[in-house]
């Protein structure tokens, strides 16, 4: 058996090592577009802020390990696919048949329309080379503006703060983390981040930026700012344009069953460019974190090799260290029409709880400061765990989280164990 694995990031490793594993015998072939070894992205910010080294973003540390395992790795790009012909073009115009085919590559920074995006001094912070050139630019004193303060762009806040840059945040939503976090959250966080020195401009978009040095940048708030570094931090967007007419069915990524096929059989796709069920509201997202894109990966991989795999679904998971303050998304955290929500706030000691239910089920949240119960959070949302008449104890007294668990989850789970126990 012959595999193909595109995609040389998370996702596309773990496949690659799960299959070894468990198809010693078959050929895999590893593709990645980037002209580096496997690395991680989300180690991006970690160098940025000195604490590594370009090679501690390597996935995997022995420059041998692929060889060693007899996985070929290349570098390359495919540029279309065949599905009913088991063929991929690749950017060379050379033909690349395959028995299985795992689709993980992954997503690309979204690049608004904004004339002098393409000017030099303008990068997004997404791949080792633009972290190279993030390097070179974003001095000590050096004055940056980024646009975007979303998942990823308030992670690389972080770093860029370290590094002593003088940082302005420009986002278009009325608030940060729009994506992520509800009204009082933003604000919670936004009013953070300006007292660690950060100037913040919400509901302001870029409208132009102008060659120079310095850059001259354009607001929407009538402000024109002089800047030696502009980031671009809105959004990503899976990279499936290569799967156009291919036969493979995508929605916003590769969508995908339970088992991380997709339409066409021996298709399978994992990671950020995958679209996979929610486990809370039963429709397929892409949910574009690691953690996901490594379950994905593992699971398309065995049922690749023949071993029947189910994954137990995504959830929509994001905790967040915005210059130190920790801040948490779990699913529907805006709430579900007809549901009911509460929300307790003490901005003096930053902390904020936002609890979100359908019926008697928690189905979101978000939390600032809370830290102490991020698994409790996550095990209820996760479980849809039945919290029946804890429901309106906990509307009435949110902190009481543990206690709900222990009581709803646990027995939840010791009635689900002596139902399988009696099917036995
Ligand atoms: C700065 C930053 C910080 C982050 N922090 C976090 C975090 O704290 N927590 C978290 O969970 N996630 C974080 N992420 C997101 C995380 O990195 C991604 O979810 C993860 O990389 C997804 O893995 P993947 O393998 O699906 O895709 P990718 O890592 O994007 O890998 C995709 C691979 O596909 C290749 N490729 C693309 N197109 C083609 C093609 N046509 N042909 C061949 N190869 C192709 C690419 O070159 C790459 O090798 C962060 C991301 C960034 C940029």
């Amino acid at each position: 058996m012959k595999h193909v694995i595109l995609g040389a990031g998370p996702a596309g490793v773990i496949a690659a090592e799960t299959l070894r594993k468990h198809a010693p015998r078959d050929e895999i072939l590893l593709i990645g577009a980037e002209r580096e070894p496997p690395y991680s992205r989300m180690a991006i910010p970690y160098l940025l802020s000195g604490q590594i080294g370009e090679s501690g973003t390597y996935l995997r540390k022995r420059a041998d390990h692929f060889q060693r395992l007899n996985i070929q790795v290349r570098q390359q790009r495919a540029k279309r696919l065949d599905a009913a012909a088991r063929r991929l073009t690749l950017d060379d115009d050379s033909l690349l048949d395959f028995d299985t085919l795992l689709i993980a590559t992954g997503s690309s920074p979204v690049r608004p329309p904004i004339p002098g995006l393409d000017l030099p001094g303008v990068h997004a912070c997404w791949t080792l080379e633009d972290a190279r050139a993030i390097e070179r630019l974003a001095t000590k004193g050096a004055r940056v503006l980024q646009m975007g303060a979303g998942f990823i762009g308030c992670i690389i806040m972080e770093a860029l703060a370290l590094r002593g840059v003088q940082l302005t945040v420009v986002e278009m939503g009325d608030r940060m983390v729009p994506r992520m976090m509800g009204p009082t959250a933003g604000g919670m966080i936004k009013r953070w981040v300006e007292s660690k020195g950060v100037t913040v401009y919400t509901g302001t978009r870029v409208e132009a930026i102008d060659s120079g040095t310095p850059l001259k940048v354009r607001l929407s708030n009538g402000q024109h700012l002089s800047v030696d570094l502009v980031i671009s931090a809105t959004g990503v967007k899976p990279n499936i344009a290569f799967l156009e007419n291919s036969g493979v069915t995508c929605l916003q990524g590769v969508l995908t069953d339970e088992h991380m096929r997709t339409n066409v059989p021996g298709i399978y796709a994992a990671g950020d460019c995958a679209e996979a069920l929610d486990l809370v509201t039963g429709r397929p997202i892409v949910s574009a974190i690691q953690p996901n894109a490594a379950d994905q990966a593992y699971v398309a991989a065995m049922n690749m090799a023949g071993k029947p795999a189910v994954l137990k679904g995504v959830t929509q998971i994001n905790v967040l260290d915005t210059l130190g303050l920790i801040s948490t998304s779990f699913g529907l955290w805006q709430g579900v029409p007809g549901g009911e929500g509460v929300e307790l706030t003490d901005e003096a000691q930053w902390k904020h709880l936002s609890l979100q239910f359908e019926a008697d089920r928690l189905v979101g949240c978000n939390t600032i400061g809370w830290t102490e119960h991020v698994g409790v959070l996550r095990g209820l949302v996760e479980g849809r765990v039945r919290l029946g008449a804890w429901k309106d104890r906990l509307l009435r007294e949110p902190t009481r989280l543990m206690e709900a668990y222990l009581a709803c989850a646990q027995a939840q789970h010791q009635w689900q164990a002596a139902r399988l126990k009696a099917a036995a």
